[in-house]
C-alpha cells in the first residue's frame, strides 16, 4: 500500500510512524574514492518510507535480520573510508523491497520472511509492486550503474557487504564470515584466504548462502555481467554489534582488501 490509499490491516498509527522516514532511497559516501573496491550495503536500513508504518509488524521485528543486516552499514561506511571506496547504503528496509533480489522474484517483497508474516506485504497489487520498484529499487541500481559506466577503464571490483544471523533453523553457524560469489571464484578464494590469515578462523565459501541469478542481484548484475571481480562479504552478525568489534571488523576486511588488491585487473573480461 502508498500513502493515502487503503492500507487494511497494515495501516500505520501513530505508534508505527516511527520507523517511517523521508530520505533518499539511496545514500552515496564517499563518490570520489580512489579505491578499485565498489561497496554496496543492500540491506544498511531498517526504516521505511512515509506511508507504511512498520509493515504491520511489531517493533520487536524491526530489531531483527529480517528487516534490515545488522552491523552491516557501520562496517560498510568506516570500509569505505579505510581504504577509499565509494559506498552505496541503502535508505530503506529490505521488507520494502530487497535490493539484493531481482524485481518480481519470490524473495523481491516478501509476504514471509524467515517464519514471520509481513502483512503489509499481503497481496499486493502490480501498481504497488510498481510502485516500489520505480521509487526505491531503480534509484539505488540506477546510481551504482552510472557510478561504474563512469568509471570507465579504472580497475573495478563490486563488494556487498553484508551480516547473517548465528543460529538458523536452530542450527548454529560454524562460519565468523562468508565470501559468496558466481564467477570470480578466484578473486573470491583470495579473499577468503586474505579473510583467514587475519582472523586465525576459516570463512565459508559460497556459505552460509550461495549466490543464485533467480535470488541474488548485486553480483551477477553489477559483477559478473560487467566484467567485474564480485562477491559477497558476510559477517555474523553478533560480531559486529558494537562500537569496537565494528572498528576490529572493518580494519580486518580493509586490510584483507588491501592484500588482494592487485588482483583487481584494469580491463575487465567481456
Ligand atoms: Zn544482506
Amino acid at each position: 500500500m502508498g500513502r493515502g490509499e487503503d492500507a487494511g490491516a497494515a495501516a500505520p498509527g501513530a505508534e508505527e510512524a516511527e520507523f517511517e522516514q523521508s530520505g533518499p532511497p539511496v545514500v552515496v559516501v564517499n563518490a570520489e574514492g580512489r579505491s578499485p573496491f565498489v561497496l554496496l550495503c543492500e540491506h544498511a536500513s531498517r526504516l521505511l518510507p512515509a506511508g507504511y508504518g512498520r509493515l504491520g509488524l511489531p517493533a520487536a521485528e524491526f530489531d531483527r535480520h529480517i528487516a534490515w543486516d545488522i552491523g552491516a552499514a557501520e562496517v560498510a561506511t568506516r570500509l569505505a573510508c579505510l581504504v577509499d571506496a565509494p559506498l552505496f547504503l541503502a535508505g530503506y528496509s529490505r521488507l520494502l523491497i530487497d535490493l539484493n533480489r531481482p524485481p518480481g522474484s519470490r524473495t523481491s517483497i516478501p509476504e514471509i520472511s524467515e517464519a514471520t508474516v509481513i502483512p503489509g506485504n499481503a497481496s499486493l497489487d502490480g501498481a504497488e509492486r510498481r510502485r516500489r520498484r520505480e521509487l526505491w529499487f531503480e534509484p539505488f541500481h540506477r546510481a551504482v550503474a552510472a557510478h561504474l559506466d563512469g568509471r570507465g577503464s579504472r580497475r573495478t571490483a563490486v563488494l556487498g557487504i553484508h551480516s547473517f544471523t548465528p543460529v538458523f533453523a536452530g542450527v548454529a553457524r560454524p562460519w565468523q564470515a562468508g565470501v559468496l560469489f558466481r564467477e570470480s571464484a578466484a578473486f573470491a578464494e583470495a579473499l577468503a584466504q586474505a579473510l583467514e590469515v587475519r582472523l586465525g578462523s576459516p570463512v565459508g565459501r559460497n556459505e552460509p548462502y550461495r549466490v543464485a541469478l533467480d535470488h541474488d542481484y548485486t553480483v551477477p548484475v553489477h559483477g559478473d555481467a560487467r566484467g567485474f571481480p564480485a562477491t559477497l562479504i558476510e559477517i555474523r552478525q553478533d560480531l559486529v554489534c558494537d562500537v569496537f568489534a565494528i572498528e576490529r571488523w572493518s580494519r580486518i576486511v580493509a586490510a584483507s582488501l588491501r592484500a588482494i588488491e592487485h588482483l583487481v585487473e584494469s580491463s575487465p573480461t567481456p
